[in-house]
């Protein structure tokens, strides 16, 4: 049986790189997946098996509600939500502008804020759910610059088990998930200089793949992980363990 069969999942940022993945891999493994992004439908070529689009913009709450409402009406639930979308900068503190610092805020953390509330209120009254908030490997180790990035990473990892404590009553489960460096377009449009350093620090000496996280959602999203919340999933080819 397909590890996902029966699940309605909602997917951030699923236009490219490893939202996209976790959106196809979902797919395959039986859910029914609403993939998200700014562009909606335009982001996508050909249309995976099992996938619907809705254009998302993660730090609208308007959007978030037209979005998990379009899916509570013609699904009748909401089972998973992946908080993918993210953008990253590299600007040390006294060199960030304030209008930078506010949009990676508004990505990274409001946007995971925002879609935890809008799904929250549907969870409990369908008695569960599985949220899966993704972090990064710079939400618990600092690399120097990407201020923005590691003051958002790092909230969404304690957000993460906040929410899981306050809702393990409801059934809800909400666990952090924590990329090490993974070849996309967001780390193809960064400079090599900074790409080159992370792999060469990376015990297993090359990038991961968009699929290798999104197997891990994979399993945080399903019924495997039914006894894991508030904790950190990471995968990252030993980056942290050093
Ligand atoms: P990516 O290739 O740049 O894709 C990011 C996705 O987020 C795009 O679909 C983008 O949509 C969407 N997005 C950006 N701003 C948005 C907004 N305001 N509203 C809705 N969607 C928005 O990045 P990625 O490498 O796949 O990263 C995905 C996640 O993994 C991010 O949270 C990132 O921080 C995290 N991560 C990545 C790595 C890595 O090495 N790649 C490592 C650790 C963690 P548009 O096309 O509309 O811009």
């Amino acid at each position: 049986m397909p590890r996902l069969a029966g699940k309605v999942a909602v997917v951030t940022g699923a236009g490219r790189g490893i939202g996209r993945s976790i959106a196809e891999v979902f797919a395959r493994e039986g859910a029914t997946v609403i993939a998200t992004s700014r562009g909606g439908a335009e982001d996508y070529a050909e249309v995976p098996k099992g996938v619907e689009y809705h254009r998302l913009e993660v730090s609208e709450p308007g959007d978030w509600d037209r979005v998990v409402g379009d899916v509570v009406d013609r699904h009748g639930r909401v089972d998973v939500l992946v908080n993918n979308a993210g953008v990253i900068r590299y600007e040390p503190v006294h060199e960030l502008g304030v209008e930078d610092w506010n949009h990676v805020v508004a990505v990274n953390q409001t946007g995971t804020w925002l879609g935890m509330r809008a799904v929250i209120p549907h969870m409990i009254a369908q008695g569960g759910g599985s949220i899966v908030n993704v972090s990064s490997i710079w939400g618990t180790a600092a690399v120097a610059g990407a201020h923005a990035y590691h003051a958002t990473k790092g909230a969404v990892r304690t957000m993460s088990k906040n929410a899981a404590i306050t809702h393990a009553a409801d059934g809800i489960r909400v666990n952090s998930l924590h990329p090490g460096f993974i070849a996309t377009p967001l780390t193809d449009a960064q400079d090599a200089a900074v790409n080159d350093y992370v792999v060469s620090r990376t015990p297993m000496g090359r990038p991961g793949r968009p699929e290798e996280i999104a197997y891990g959602a994979v399993f945080l999203a399903s019924d495997e992980s039914a006894f894991m919340t508030g904790a950190e999933l990471v995968i990252d080819g030993g980056y942290l363990a050093q």
